[in-house]
C-alpha cells in the first residue's frame, strides 16, 4: 500500500440513505449499550486502575455514560519503566517495517469508523458529520506519517534516533483524530508513547487506540494510561526519562507544563481567537455561509474557529447584511448530538465562567443581533449568539471563549480590519471574503496565522493540503505543522558524522 502516493481519505457521503441507517445503528447500539468500564493499559497488561471516574453524556447530563480507570503514581510510573524498556526493539524494527504498521494501521482506523463515530457523538457531544470528518482525518495522518521518513533525501549523511519516550496529553475537542495523529508521529520515528486522553473523552481515544493496537503497533509501545490532572499526571510529564511531551490545549497548560521543567521538549498547539474578515469587495452570500459554518461547527468549540467577524463598515452597516446573517444562524438546528441533522451540538460541560460571561452579558456597546438561549433545559446545549458592537480593545475581542458565540467588530476599511485582525497574541487561523484579487493579495501578506483561509470557512484542516498550527502564543516548540512536512522528524535526534574528504 506503500507503493501509491498519499491521497485523502473520502468522508462519508451521507446523501446516500443506506449511509444514514448504517450510522443510526452504530449510534442507537452505543446509547443502550451497558455502562462500559475502561481500563488501563500499562506495560501491556490491562488494568482497573487504583480509581475510577465516570464520564457524562453533554447531551444527557446527569446520566453517566461510561467510566474508566485512572492510574496512580504507581502505575504511572511502570508505564515509563515499559516504555523505557520497549524503546530498543520498537527503533530496531527501522522505518520500513514501522511505516507498513502504519499503513495497517490506516486500514484498521477505517474499519471502525462506525464506532468511532457513535464514541464522539457520545462522549464529545460531536455531531455525525463532524465526527465522520475526523475519522478521514485520522486515515490521513497514518497514511501520510507512514511515508514521512521514506523520503531518501532525508537520510543523506544523516542518522536519525528517536528522542525517546513521548507523553501525549490531547484535547477533547478532536478526540480521534487529534489523539491519533500526535500518537502516530512518534511512533513513526521510532519512539514509545504513553497516551493519556483527555479526561472528558476517554471512550473515543479508547476505540482509536484498540484500531492501532489490532493493526500491529505492540501494546508495550503504546501505553493507555488516563490519570488525574494532579501531582500524578505533573509526575508523566515532567519524569527525566520523557523525551518529548505533545500538547493540544490551552496555552496556559503549556505555559504550566514548562513552568513544572523549563527544558521540557514541548510540542504544542494552544489557543486561538481567531477573526474572519468580510470586505466590502465580498459576496455576502458566501460570507454569510462561511461565518456561520466556522463559527458554530461543533458549537465553537475548535482551535481554528471564528469567533470573530471583523465587517468593513460598508457591509455591516447594511441591515440586510445583519438580516441574513442573524437568519442563517437562526435557522441551524441545535440539538442532541445523537439527532442526525443537528448541526449545533451540546457544549462538552456546562459553561464554565468565561463561556458564561459570553452567552449571556453583553459589555459596552454590544448588542445582540441574535440571543443565544439554553434549549431544553439541558445546561450544556445552547443556541448560536451574535454579539454586535464588539470593541477591538474588549473582554470579548481577547479572551478564547470556546462556544456557539460570534461577535462581530466594524472596521473602518480594508487597511483597519487587518490592523483588528493581527493585533492578538494568538495567530492560528483566519480568513478573509474578497473577489477583489489585489485585496486577497496584500492580506496574504500581511496576515499573521499559520492558516489562512481566502473565500472559504476557516475550520477543518486537511492533511497535506492545509498542514495545521497556528503563530504567537498558539504554538509551542519548533513549529512543524501537524499534517505535513518535517512534523514526524521532530520527534528524531539527527547525527549528522563527517571524515575529511
Ligand atoms: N485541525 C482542526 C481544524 O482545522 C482544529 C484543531 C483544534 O481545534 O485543535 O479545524
Amino acid at each position: 500500500p506503500l507503493d501509491h502516493p498519499f491521497h485523502n481519505e473520502p468522508d462519508t457521503d451521507w446523501s446516500l440513505s443506506a449511509n444514514v441507517e448504517w450510522i443510526r445503528d452504530k449510534v442507537e447500539a452505543m446509547k443502550a449499550g451497558e455502562v462500559e468500564r475502561i481500563p488501563l493499559q500499562v506495560g501491556g497488561q490491562f488494568e482497573q486502575g487504583a480509581d475510577e471516574t465516570e464520564v457524562a453524556d453533554p447531551s444527557r447530563p446527569g446520566a453517566p455514560a461510561y467510566s474508566h480507570g485512572l492510574a496512580d503514581s504507581t502505575g504511572v510510573q511502570e508505564a515509563l519503566d515499559c516504555a523505557v524498556a520497549a524503546g530498543a526493539a520498537w527503533d530496531a524494527r527501522g522505518i520500513d517495517e514501522r511505516s507498513q504498521v502504519l499503513a495497517a494501521v490506516a486500514v484498521e482506523l477505517a474499519e471502525v469508523r462506525g464506532e468511532a463515530v457513535a464514541a464522539m457523538v457520545m462522549d464529545a457531544g460531536k455531531s455525525v458529520m463532524e465526527g465522520d470528518v475526523e475519522v478521514s482525518e485520522a486515515v490521513d495522518f497514518a497514511n501520510y506519517y507512514a511515508r514521512s521518513l521514506k523520503d531518501p533525501g532525508w537520510f543523506d549523511g544523516s542518522d536519525m534516533e528517536p528522542v525517546g519516550v513521548v507523553v501525549v496529553t490531547p484535547p477533547w475537542n478532536f478526540p480521534f483524530a487529534i489523539p491519533c495523529g500526535s500518537v502516530l508521529a512518534p511512533l513513526a520515528a521510532g519512539c514509545t508513547v504513553i497516551l493519556k486522553p483527555a479526561p472528558e473523552t476517554v471512550l473515543s481515544a479508547w476505540v482509536m487506540v484498540n484500531a492501532l493496537w489490532s493493526a500491529g503497533i505492540p501494546k508495550e509501545v503504546l501505553q493507555f494510561v488516563p490519570c488525574p490532572d494532579n501531582e500524578i499526571g505533573r509526575s508523566l510529564v515532567t519524569d527525566p526519562r520523557v523525551g518529548a511531551v505533545v500538547l493540544t490545549g490551552a496555552y496556559e497548560t503549556a505555559r504550566m507544563f514548562l513552568s513544572w521543567k523549563t527544558d521540557m521538549r514541548l510540542l504544542a498547539e494552544t489557543s486561538g481567537k481567531n477573526a474572519l474578515i468580510v470586505s466590502a469587495a465580498a459576496d455576502p452570500d458566501l460570507a454569510v455561509k462561511d461565518l456561520v459554518r466556522s463559527a458554530f461547527g461543533h458549537a465553537g468549540q475548535k482551535c481554528s474557529a471564528a469567533s470573530l467577524g471583523i465587517i468593513e463598515a460598508e457591509v455591516y452597516d447594511d441591515p440586510d447584511f445583519r438580516r441574513r446573517l442573524k437568519d442563517a444562524a437562526e435557522s441551524l438546528k441545535v440539538g442532541p448530538s445523537w439527532s442526525y441533522d443537528c448541526m449545533v451540538t451540546p457544549v462538552v460541560r456546562p459553561p464554565g465562567e468565561e463561556l458564561h460571561r459570553a452567552l449571556t452579558t453583553l459589555d459596552a456597546g454590544e448588542s445582540w443581533l441574535l440571543e443565544p438561549r439554553m434549549i431544553d433545559g439541558n445546561p450544556c446545549l445552547w443556541s448560536p449568539g451574535i454579539k454586535l458592537g464588539v470593541e477591538p480593545d474588549s473582554w470579548f475581542r481577547r479572551t478564547e471563549c470556546f462556544g456557539p458565540v460570534l461577535g462581530l467588530v466594524r472596521a473602518r476599511d480594508l487597511d483597519h480590519a487587518m490592523a483588528i485582525q493581527n493585533d492578538s497574541e494568538f495567530g492560528l487561523t483566519g480568513g478573509i471574503h474578497s473577489l477583489d484579487p489585489a485585496e486577497v493579495d496584500e492580506w496574504r501578506e500581511r496576515v499573521e496565522v499559520g492558516n489562512a483561509y481566502i473565500n472559504r470557512p476557516i475550520t477543518g484542516a486537511i492533511v497535506q493540503r492545509q498542514p495545521f498550527g497556528g503563530w504567537k502564543r498558539s504554538s509551542f516548540g519548533p513549529g512543524a505543522k501537524a499534517g505535513g512536512p518535517n512534523y514526524v522528524a521532530q520527534f528524531g535526534r539527527w547525527r549528522d558524522a563527517s571524515e575529511p574528504q
